[in-house]
C-alpha cells in the first residue's frame, strides 16, 4: 500500500487533458511575472492525450503512443509542479483535494477531469466492447483487431460500432479504408464486415441533412453496413443482440455511443443530474470564487442564449486559456468579462482522402475538407516533436501500408 502524504499547492489543475494541458500552458506563461506563483498540475496518467487521434493510432495510421505527450516534458525547466495521483474526492468549500496519494490543499483550483464511456447500462457493454476513449483503450482495440485479423482462418471478421457519432463514423471510415487497401495487400484472403449500429432515424443527427446524406452513400460505397433505428441491447464476447431481436456475431464490438460525466463521483454538491459541474460564467464553480470547472465535466452555458456549449475539443481548449487569464487577472485584483464560446466550424474525416468540413454557414466534401482537418488537428495537437512525429507518420501511411504490428501487453509472458 502506497503511503498517504499531505502536499500544498498554490495553483492546482486537476485532470491534464484538452482543458487542463491548455490551462496550465497559458497560465504557466502568464504567470513568469508573478515569481511567488506555483501550479501544480494533477492526471492520473503521465502523459496528455489528443482524444481526436485515437481512433488512427487504433488503425495503425498514427503510432499510439505519438497522440500522447508526457507530462514530466511539461513541466521540466519551469518552477511548476507534476503529480501522477487519481482524483477520488474534491470538497471546494475546505479547498481540499482527495487523491490516491492522499490529500492536497489549495488556493485555487481547475477541474477538467472530463468524461467516461456511457454504456446505458447495456449487459455486457463495459466488459465485452472496445472503446477509442484513451491511450490504452486504443492500443488494447489495435491488439485486438490485428490479432482477430491473425487467427479467424477463413471466416470473416466481423466488426460492429455501436453509435452513429462523430467517433462512430471515424472509426467506420479509418476500417473501411484500412480493409480496402491494407488488408488487401498484407491479408488478401481476409474478409471483414464493418457494421454501424444507431439508435436514431439517421447518423449524425446533430449535422445538416445534407452531411447526414453524403456520408450515408460515402460510407456505404466503402461498403459499411449502416443499421439505423437499431439499439444494441446485449454485447458478449462473440455477439451483439439487437433491439429488433436479431443476435449478430461480433467478433469485435467498439461502443463509441454516449458518455457521461463522473461530477457527482467527486463532489457532494454543485453537479447538476447530468453529473456535469455548474459553474458561472467565468467558470467558477457557484459559491466559491477559487474553484473553477471547465471541459466535458463542466456545464457551461452562452450567457446570451443559455444554451449549453458543446462537450468538444474546441471549447475545452478555449475554456482553457480563457480559464488562465482569468486567473492570472485576479491576481492583478483586475475583472474579466464572463466567457464567450463561438466555435469556427466541425471538421471530421471519413477514411483517407475524404472529409467533411462545416464552416460557418458553408459545407465542404471530400479532400480538400479532409486535408483541412489534419492541417487543424496538427496544429492544435501541443508540442513541436509530436506535430513533427505525427506528420511523418502520416506521410509514412500515405505511401506505405499500416503498422499491424500485434503487441499484447495485458498477457506479458514471464518465462522465456
Ligand atoms: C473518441 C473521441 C473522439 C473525439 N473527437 C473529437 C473531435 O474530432 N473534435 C472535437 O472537438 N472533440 C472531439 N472529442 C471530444 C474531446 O476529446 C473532448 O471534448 C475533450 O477531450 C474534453 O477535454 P477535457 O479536458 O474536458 O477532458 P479530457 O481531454 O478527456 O481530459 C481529462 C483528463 O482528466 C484525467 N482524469 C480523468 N479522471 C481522473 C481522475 N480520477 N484522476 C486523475 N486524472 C483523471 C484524464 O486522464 C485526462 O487526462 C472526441 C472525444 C472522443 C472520446
Amino acid at each position: 500500500m502506497k503511503k498517504q502524504h499531505h502536499m500544498t499547492a498554490d495553483i492546482l489543475i486537476l485532470g491534464a487533458g484538452i482543458g487542463g494541458y491548455e490551462t496550465f500552458r497559458s497560465l504557466a506563461k502568464r504567470l513568469k511575472k508573478f515569481q511567488d506563483r506555483r501550479i501544480t498540475i494533477v492526471d492520473k496518467n503521465n502523459y496528455f492525450t489528443f482524444v481526436p487521434m485515437l481512433h488512427e493510432a487504433a488503425t495503425g495510421s498514427i503510432e499510439p503512443t505519438h497522440c500522447a505527450i508526457p507530462l514530466r516534458a511539461l513541466v521540466a525547466g519551469t518552477p511548476h509542479t507534476f503529480c501522477k495521483a487519481s482524483i477520488e474526492k474534491i470538497d471546494p468549500a475546505k479547498k481540499i483535494v482527495h487523491t490516491s496519494l492522499g490529500t492536497i490543499s489549495y488556493n485555487v483550483c481547475v477541474i477538467a477531469l472530463g468524461s467516461t464511456t456511457n454504456y446505458f447500462h447495456t449487459p455486457g457493454a463495459k466488459e465485452h466492447s472496445e472503446h477509442v476513449r484513451t491511450l490504452d483503450g486504443a492500443m488494447h482495440l489495435k491488439h485486438t483487431f490485428i490479432d482477430t485479423i491473425e487467427t479467424c482462418g477463413d471466416e470473416p471478421v466481423s466488426l460492429n460500432i455501436v453509435g452513429g457519432g462523430y467517433t462512430g463514423i471515424e472509426v467506420a471510415g479509418q476500417y473501411a479504408d484500412l480493409a480496402k487497401k491494407d488488408l488487401k495487400k498484407l491479408y488478401p484472403h481476409k474478409k471483414i464486415v464493418i457494421r454501424i449500429l444507431q439508435a436514431g432515424d439517421t447518423i449524425l443527427p446533430y449535422m445538416p441533412i445534407k452531411v447526414q446524406k453524403k456520408v450515408t452513400k460515402k460510407l456505404t460505397q466503402e461498403g459499411v453496413l449502416i443499421d439505423t433505428q437499431t439499439k444494441v441491447t446485449k454485447v458478449t464476447k462473440q455477439s451483439i443482440t439487437l433491439s429488433d431481436g436479431r443476435t449478430l456475431p461480433s467478433d469485435i464490438t467498439i461502443w463509441t455511443a454516449g458518455f457521461e460525466t463522473e461530477g457527482k463521483t467527486f463532489l457532494k454538491t454543485g453537479t447538476n443530474d447530468h453529473g456535469r459541474v455548474s459553474v458561472t460564467g467565468e467558470l467558477l464553480m457557484e459559491g466559491y470564487d477559487h474553484t473553477y470547472a471547465l471541459g466535458d465535466i463542466a456545464h457551461i452555458q452562452d450567457p446570451k442564449t443559455n444554451i449549453a456549449y458543446p462537450q468538444l475539443a474546441e471549447a475545452a481548449y478555449h475554456e482553457g486559456q480563457y480559464a488562465a487569464k482569468h486567473i492570472a487577472r485576479s491576481l492583478k485584483h483586475k475583472h474579466t468579462g464572463p466567457f464567450r464560446f463561438h466555435s469556427k466550424g466541425q471538421l471530421m474525416p471519413v477514411g483517407d482522402w475524404y472529409g467533411v468540413a462545416q464552416i460557418g454557414p458553408f459545407l465542404l466534401f471530400g479532400k480538400l475538407a479532409w486535408w483541412i482537418r489534419r492541417t487543424v488537428y496538427v496544429l492544435f495537437m501541443p508540442g513541436f516533436l509530436r506535430k513533427i512525429r505525427i506528420v511523418f507518420d502520416w506521410t509514412i501511411h500515405s505511401f506505405g501500408v499500416r503498422d499491424v504490428i500485434s503487441v499484447d501487453v495485458a498477457n506479458v509472458e514471464k518465462r522465456m
